[in-house]
């Protein structure tokens, strides 16, 4: 590490333990603390998460890292404060509540900031630098991993509220990326540690077209795919907080479907059933999909399933299935 790395890295530790003891205990950090208790956060994970709180103002930050001899420059260059055109700096996370996003050995290399009131956006990173690099990290991949390893699940999550929410109500395989769609980086290094990845995206349009993404780079990268339902346009968050823990494990999490149960509905989406042609191109697909599934008991419980809806044999279906089939073995 260099020794300008070495200082950015000791700069996020100063003000990882000063925003969330200000959270913790000061009338300065109270409207974070108040946000999160709000929310559900207990004082425990604030703790395990060092969640904290950004005061809201100009210069507060950077004065206190000047005092710690850091010098102006290094600040500008690690993300945290913004250089004006009078060259004075504005704290780049000012009145926000800090997620500090750790890098694999459990050190601060970048902060989440998400606002409190109304402001925009609702969500600020760190910028990008040579130590944070969102494509090749995962939200709470050091706390996670062993709970990753045990159970060879892992829990792929948005955002970082879904993750500490997830934690806290004992799914403590929890990761997520940071803002940005999986890639591929991110997917071989799951498939170092697991066997499956549980995809709990949010249940919105945007949620289920991420979840087609990622399960495509998921499986591509070797691993097996399930997905976590949530209806009504729900995240993770809200589900916990409107549900419970236990709901939350045993409905959402355990409950999980096939990566094929997601794919027929998800693609669905595309084609109006009404139409013949359609219903073709429909159950084409599905056909091809289902090609690629090891399990010759698996893909005789998915024909069935088409068979009855769509009122073709079986044994028709499966001879479609198998000129995909071909292609496989
Ligand atoms: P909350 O529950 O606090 O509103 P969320 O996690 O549900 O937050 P989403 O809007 O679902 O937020 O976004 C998921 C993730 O995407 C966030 O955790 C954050 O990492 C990222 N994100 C969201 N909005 C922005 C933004 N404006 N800029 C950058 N990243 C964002
Ligand atoms: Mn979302
Ligand atoms: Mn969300
Ligand atoms: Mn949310």
């Amino acid at each position: 590490l260099s020794e300008e790395n070495q200082s950015v890295l000791a700069a996020y530790e100063w003000l990882t333990k000063l925003y969330h003891h200000l959270l913790r205990f000061t009338k300065d950090g109270k409207e974070g603390y108040n946000y999160f208790k709000q929310r559900g956060i207990s004082e425990e994970t604030a703790d395990i998460f060092q969640l904290g709180f950004a005061p809201n103002d100009n210069d507060f930050t950077a004065e206190f890292l000047k005092k710690k001899g850091f010098h102006q420059q290094l600040l500008v260059k690690a993300g945290l404060v913004s250089l004006q055109e009078d060259n004075k700096v504005t704290d780049r996370f000012r009145g926000r509540i800090i997620f500090p996003i750790r890098n694999h050995l459990g050190k601060t290399i970048a902060f989440g900031g998400r606002t409190i009131s109304n402001g925009e956006p609702k969500y600020l990173n760190s910028s990008e630098s040579e130590l944070f690099q969102k494509g090749k990290l995962l939200y709470n991949f050091d706390l996670a991993k062993k709970h990753i390893r045990k159970s060879s699940e892992a829990v792929l999550f948005e955002g970082y509220m879904d993750v500490i929410s997830a934690y806290q109500a004992g799914v403590k395989n929890a990761i997520a990326t940071l803002g940005t769609s999986l890639t591929t980086n991110q997917a071989k290094l799951l498939k170092r540690y697991v066997d499956t990845v549980i995809i709990c995206y949010d249940g919105d349009d945007a949620g289920i077209e991420a979840t087609y993404k990622a399960s495509s780079i998921l499986k591509e990268t070797g691993c097996h795919v399930k997905i976590a339902r949530l209806s009504d346009g729900m995240d993770p968050d809200d589900y916990i907080n409107a549900h419970g823990d236990i709901a939350f494990q045993n409905d959402v999490i355990k409950a999980s479907e096939t990566y094929i149960s997601f794919y027929m509905r998800y693609i669905k989406r595309s084609y109006n059933l009404n139409l013949e042609d359609d219903r073709f191109k429909y159950i084409a697909a599905i056909l091809k999909e289902l090609a690629m599934i090891d399990s010759s008991i698996e893909r005789e419980y998915y024909l069935k399933e088409i068979s009855n809806e769509h009122n073709i044999t079986i044994e028709t279906l499966k001879q479609e299935m198998h000129t995909h089939r071909k292609e496989v073995e």
